[in-house]
């Protein structure tokens, strides 16, 4: 018998070009907008400027946050909020990729929360709302515009960990493919695999529910379909939107929405599980944590759900639940993403901390998993996947 809940109210504009409507969104919710983004490519590519004239053009005041960094420290969210609160801000707009997103989450959350925002995140605390948000993703992985969840880093125990409350859904997210095609080649293949790991991961999640579930599997079939073709033209070095396939990136950006939709619902297994500590310990980038990991992980997994690992190696064009893992790999050869979490950084003494720390931020995930691993056998993944 079918019984779930489905929760999650975000307005998605979803279109290239559709960036031209921010400042109208924004000016839904508030008169003075903080945008949240980072020190580089939003100002490279000229969106900072852009956007800060659309929300403008509305008659809205413009504070720029520029400080959110890869991994984001729970520190630099504090410090977000604290400048929004004193210049007043009443609506946060999140403009870049998915480390920005939740570090803009976690900004919206720290102005309407007082005090260290992992009392939040380990539940000591319970958050009383946050300000409204407007997001618009510039790279196609981590899915934050369509879910509750903002991942931080603790500055001293290095525990990665979401944050989850629905007052972090975006009101709006505007996802624009158009924005996602400056994205560099390696910077597109590790964000379109950690989408791929959401919508794999949603899957096989004990708690899939029904709606969940087609949203997950279009995902894969989309990534699995498109993910490379696009990359083939990064690689090229192509930079005109109009010279690429936008039918092709607009499958893809849709995959990672869908993505972050999933993950929301059926919550994340394993690979995100064990990704988790090594990107919080080392600093490593999430995508590619993921491509070390996620081979080792399934090839134990596989025994557990034949039919899962079917269902999924269908989706990337694969034949059974026997060359599933083979397929993955075949798709991370093509994105020149095979790696081992030692050529990211992770040091053999990790191995230890990592274990532990699994076990405490990622206990949910090792759960959801399909096959429930024991310390020891989370150990052996970690020493396989250096
Ligand atoms: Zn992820």
């Amino acid at each position: 018998m079918t019984i779930f809940s489905h929760y999650l109210p975000v307005n998605l504009i979803f279109g290239a070009g559709k960036t031209e409507v921010l400042g109208e969104e924004a000016a839904k919710y508030g008169r003075k907008a903080m945008i949240v983004t980072g020190r580089g490519s939003t100002k490279r590519s000229g969106l900072l400027d852009r956007a800060k004239a659309l929300l403008e053009k509305e008659g809205m005041e413009v504070t720029v946050f520029d400080e959110a960094e890869p991994n984001p420290l729970a520190s630099t969210a504090m410090r977000g909020a604290a400048i929004a609160r004193e210049k007043g801000c009443d609506v946060i707009v999140g403009l870049g990729g998915g480390s920005i997103m939740d570090c803009s989450k976690a900004v919206a959350f720290a102005a309407c929360n007082e005090g260290p925002i992992f009392d939040y995140i380990y539940g000591v605390k319970k958050g009383a709302g946050a300000l409204p948000l407007v997001l618009v993703p510039t790279t196609c992985g981590t899915g934050s515009e369509g879910n509750c969840f903002a991942v931080l880093t603790e500055d001293e125990t290095r525990d990665k960990k979401s944050l989850r409350d629905n007052a972090v859904i975006a009101r709006a997210s505007i996802v624009d493919p158009e924005l996602m095609t400056t994205m560099p080649a390696h910077v597109l293949a590790s964000v379109g695999f950690d989408a791929l790991c959401h919508c794999m991961e949603a899957y096989m999640s004990k708690i899939c529910d029904p709606i969940t579930e087609i949203m997950a599997l279009e995902g894969i079939r989309l990534i699995g379909g498109n993910l490379v073709k696009i990359y083939e033209e990064k690689k090229k070095g192509l930079t005109d939107p109009a010279a690429m396939d936008m039918d092709a990136w607009s499958a893809v950006c849709l995959a990672s929405t869908y993505g972050g939709m999933v993950i929301n619902q059926a919550g994340v297994t394993a690979p995100h599980g064990l990704e988790h500590p090594a990107s919080g310990m080392r600093n490593i980038t999430h995508g590619r944590g993921l491509a070390a990991l996620t081979p080792v992980i399934y090839r134990r997994t596989v025994e557990a759900a034949p039919e899962t690992f079917a269902v999924i190696s269908k989706c990337l064009g694969g034949a059974d639940e026997k060359d599933c893992v083979a397929v993955i790999e075949a798709l991370l050869d093509s994105l020149d993403l095979r790696t081992t979490l030692s050529a990211e950084g992770v040091l053999p003494e990790d191995v230890e901390w990592m274990t532990k720390n699994a076990f405490k931020v990622s206990a949910a995930g090792l759960q959801n998993h399909p096959k429930v691993f024991t310390e020891e056998e989370v150990a052996q993944i970690y020493r396989e996947a250096l």
